[in-house]
């Protein structure tokens, strides 16, 4: 049996596009090839493993195939266990919300922090969120995730404000399937009533990957949470699809510049040259502009003179727990020129 030519010619049909009343669709194709009996001898695990291959094929860049491999047996057994152990994790008080502190660059003072979530498992040991998180949304656990770390943000946003006096504001991250749940909104306003926090003082970021899932309920929901006076940013800006079209359909109050741009903006002239080019139709747009992943004096000195409006990241710190959160203070070495 040939799989490789069988493959390579339903690769084939899906390169020519389908009409379909009278417009041309393209599909994409990613196919994952398991090989009886070396990848496995039941139907149930040949299946599994075909699976694993073809979510490489889709991380590959889609329109491709991949083979069964040894480490993609490793990666499903970590995928396996990641999920056991994050049933009843937040019962056992294994989750932890650190925050990273956000820059005003015009004032050069602390306008607010960033909530990201952290996860110490008794089993595992730290897991990172870009591993656990699109699990815990697979699994539909980030509904009840997702509602302790907005209660934590909240509880620590008015906190410090208690502590400092200042008026700071807190952005929290966005799962797409939180978007699914019917009471999210209705959740999200008992809770600003609860912590007695005024709605403008909380951003959601959402990535492109939620509004690429096109349903209704985003629509409804991002209106929903927008009505409420809650600022909304689009995280992760540059690293998605049809991101122009996205900014222009829902009312984003702020746009994340990724952090593989900001770290090529002093040694790479189109990574400079994409940023300028974002500031200046974010503000065309009326969109404030923060750039994540701020790690040397130097990048903040070129995105000051760019005109970011806000900066974080490790230059300034790294995300910390909320009693240390409580007593960060900004050092004159960390705000440079201008
Ligand atoms: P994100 O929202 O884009 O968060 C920024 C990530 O960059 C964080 O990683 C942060 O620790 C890291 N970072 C900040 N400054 C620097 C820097 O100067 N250099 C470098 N190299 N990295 C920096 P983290 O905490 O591992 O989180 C990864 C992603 O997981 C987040 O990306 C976010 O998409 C997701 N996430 C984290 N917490 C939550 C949560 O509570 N809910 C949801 N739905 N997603 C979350
Ligand atoms: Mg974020
Ligand atoms: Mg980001």
């Amino acid at each position: 049996f040939d799989a490789v030519g069988t493959v390579e010619k339903l690769l084939g049909v899906f390169r020519e596009p389908f009409t379909i009343d009278g417009r041309e669709l393209i599909l994409t194709t990613s196919i994952g090839v398991a090989v009886f009996p070396d990848n496995g001898e039941s139907a149930t695990d040949l299946l599994r493993n075909a699976d694993a291959a073809m979510y490489q094929s889709k991380e590959a860049g889609r329109n491709t195939y991949s083979f069964f491999t040894k480490q993609m047996n490793a990666m499903i057994l970590r995928r396996l266990e990641i999920e056991e152990q994050l049933y009843g994790a937040l019962e056992r008080g294994e989750f932890e919300v650190c925050y990273q502190p956000k820059i005003n660059l015009r004032s050069g003072r602390i306008m607010g922090a960033e909530a990201l979530l952290r996860w110490h498992s008794s089993v595992m040991g730290s897991v990172s969120p870009d591993e656990f998180i699109p699990i815990a949304e697979h699994t539909g656990l980030i509904v009840p995730i997702g509602k302790f770390v907005l209660a934590q943000a909240l509880a620590c946003l008015k906190e410090w404000g208690r502590a400092s006096g200042q008026e700071y504001t807190m952005a929290v991250n966005l799962s797409p399937r939180q978007f699914r749940d019917q009471d999210f909104i209705d959740y999200v306003k008992q809770s600003l009533r609860t912590s007695g926090v005024a709605p403008e003082r909380l951003e959601f970021e959402i990535t492109e990957g939620v509004l690429l899932i096109g349903q209704a309920c985003v629509d409804d929901i991002l209106t929903g949470l927008h009505a409420l006076g809650i600022k909304l940013s689009m995280d992760d800006f540059g690293t998605g699809y049809s991101s122009l079209s996205y900014l222009r359909r829902y009312d984003f109050d702020l746009l994340k510049i990724d952090r593989s741009f900001v770290g090529g903006i002093t040694t790479n002239k189109e990574d400079r040259d994409l940023v300028t080019a974002t500031i200046a139709m974010a503000h065309s747009l009326n969109l404030e502009v923060v750039a994540e992943g701020v790690e040397t004096a130097d990048q903040l000195n070129v995105l000051c003179k760019l005109g970011c409006d806000v900066a974080q990241g490790y230059h300034f710190s790294k995300p910390i727990p909320a009693r240390e959160l409580m007593d960060y203070r900004l050092t004159d070495s960390c705000m440079v020129g201008g």
